[in-house]
């Protein structure tokens, strides 16, 4: 199992659980992000990728990887608040912001080492 890190908190996340993210989670993501604009509620559900498996709707883990390092826990629906003395959230923000939203595996690499 690996672990990433939420660039928010430092809560960290198996990898693995970012493939079990719902159409529903990113919809609950886009109202919190955008309470009042469901323009933009619209477009940010709209933009993700998504397989259907036993009869749920996943975000492509991809997209879902990408959302992460943008919103953390938020992406499960658990509305951290930011730990600005979190080591590792900062940490996470760095590797997040050098690497991108596509190098999951060399992000986990960066924060487990
Ligand atoms: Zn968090």
């Amino acid at each position: 199992m690996t672990d990433v890190y939420c660039p928010r908190c430092g809560e960290p996340w198996d990898m693995e659980e970012l493939h079990y993210v719902t159409l529903r989670d990113v919809a609950q993501l886009a109202r919190r992000l955008y309470p009042d604009n469901p323009d933009l509620q619209g477009r940010l559900v709209k933009s993700v990728m998504i397989r259907i498996q036993g009869g749920e709707i996943f975000v492509v883990f991809e997209h879902a990887y990408a959302l992460f390092t943008r919103y953390g826990c938020w992406v499960f629906g658990n509305y951290c608040e930011p730990q600005e003395d979190s080591e590792i959230a900062a940490r996470a923000r760095i590797v997040y912001e050098m690497l991108g939203p596509s190098d999951p595996d060399g992000a986990a690499a960066l924060l487990n080492e």
